[in-house]
């Protein structure tokens, strides 16, 4: 058995925090490899290392003075040094980060130090090896990860060794240069970590346990989730449930490893298991209910519409020429939906509503605006008669007008459009009719 561990900034955020994290992985011999992020924040007015490492580079760019803002960071370590008694010294490493500052080394190598160092005191504290990713995580000369030259490096590397801590985030370019995913990338190092050392599992930990049911900004405590699939996970994070970097599926889907979201702070918990599949059916029907808000619908409406060849095409044809991407298209006989999100409409209303008069001649033109989106998520429903009835019922006993409803044939998700003012109260009906 083999688990690649990764532990977010929250969970390394101070020398309490590394505690429980080697309690973790000692507590378990198959919690090999270890991919951890920068310090995160102590308390929640406190900056991210990642932030003050940008916040540091932008002086030093500027070539204006950085001492100051260097010596906060170091300190964020040194406070981690002190309260592990470490024999780590950082200073050497302090005096390369200045001078590669001053020599303009990049935004993206500074921010990649966060990680670095972090993992250097990881190793030390785990008396694990420690890799650095910039040998190890290749990015082809246009920007994009090289997936195969990076898994056949790693993988090879990575099987001669019992442990080893290899820092997330960041990894190099063909000409040597330092270059970092996008911000949250520790979760596809981790991920591109399991798929080398091909891991029984990838686990995901963090300052939550699991993914949530719903946002706990809209219902007070919601459930967690004990099992995803990806694609609920996918249906989920488009409508802005936000757990893991969306790149970070890629690499471990594809070799069939399942990731668990687990908690740093509470770690009897068993958090959410994200597969590719499972019979395991969900606790409530649904899996999750996420939404958005601020879309705006087109209805287009021409007798004999059904008839026309090509009608949607050019329809569709008017909001691609500007550039603008649809999110869903609801249809009647003689009636066409374009749901759109409302400020990247707005700024080019007219234009697209010439277009559409010149190229689909129709009938007349409706716009309703401030809609949100719901998504009501699961697998099981397709196995179930009744989940719309119960999501419709829900929402006409609390007066909550529907403005559309659209379910994709996979039976995996309904989505359904309400006023942007109806918004809360509708994910909290919903979320009640299923989670008592
Ligand atoms: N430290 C980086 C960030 O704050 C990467 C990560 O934590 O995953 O975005």
């Amino acid at each position: 058995m083999i688990k690649v561990v990764k532990f977010g900034g929250s969970s390394l955020a101070n020398a309490e925090q590394f505690k429980k994290v080697k309690d973790i992985i000692k507590s378990d011999s198959s919690r090999r490899f270890v991919v951890p992020s920068a310090p995160g924040k102590r308390f929640s007015a406190d900056t991210k290392v990642t932030d003050m490492l940008y916040a540091c580079y932008k002086l030093a760019e500027e070539d204006s003075d950085f001492d100051d803002t260097l010596k906060a960071i170091h300190d964020r370590y040194q406070e981690i040094i002190d309260g592990l008694s470490l024999k780590a010294s950082l200073d050497d490493a302090f005096e390369t980060i200045k001078k590669d500052f001053k020599a303009h080394a990049g935004r993206e190598y500074a921010a990649s130090r966060g990680e670095y160092l972090n993992g250097m005191l990881m190793a030390e504290y785990l008396g694990f090896p420690f890799l650095d990713s910039a040998e190890f995580i290749f990015f082809n000369e246009d920007g994009t990860f090289d997936a195969e030259k990076t898994n056949a490096t790693l993988s090879k590397k990575l099987a001669g060794m019992q442990n080893a801590v290899i820092p997330g985030f960041y990894g190099s370019l063909p000409n040597g240069r330092v270059k970092t995913f996008s911000r949250g990338g520790s979760d596809i190092t981790g991920s591109i970590v399991a798929r080398a050392v091909q891991a029984n599992l990838y686990e995901n930990w963090t300052d939550v346990s699991g993914c949530l049911v719903t946002d706990p900004r809209i219902v007070e405590n919601p459930k967690v989730i004990d099992v995803i699939t990806y694609r609920e996970l996918r249906e989920l994070a488009y409508m802005g449930f936000n757990v893991l970097h969306e790149d970070a599926i890629f690499p471990v889907r594809t070799a069939g490893i399942p990731i668990n979201i687990r908690n740093t702070n509470s770690p009897k918990d068993p958090g959410t298991l994200i597969v590719e599949n499972t019979s395991r059916k969900p606790g409530f029907t649904i899996t999750g209910v996420a939404g958005k808000k601020g879309f705006t619908a087109i209805n287009v409406e021409k007798d004999m519409m059904n008839a026309e060849i090509g009608f949607g095409r050019r329809l569709l044809q008017a909001f691609e020429d500007n550039g603008i991407s649809f999110e869903h298209m609801p249809s009647g006989i003689d009636t066409m939906t374009v749901v759109v999100h409302q400020t990247e409409f707005e700024a080019k209303e007219q234009t697209v509503l010439a277009e559409i008069h010149k190229l689909c001649n129709p009938d007349s033109i409706d716009i309703s605006t401030d809609i949100a989106l719901i998504a009501v998520v699961g697998r099981g429903m397709k196995s179930n008669r009744g989940v719309a009835a119960r999501i419709f019922s829900a929402l006409d006993r609390a007066s909550i007008n529907i403005r559309m409803i659209d379910q994709g044939s996979s039976e995996l998700n309904i989505i359904i459009g309400v006023s942007n003012t109806d918004f809360e109260d509708a994910i909290n009906v919903i979320y009640h009719a299923f989670v008592q």
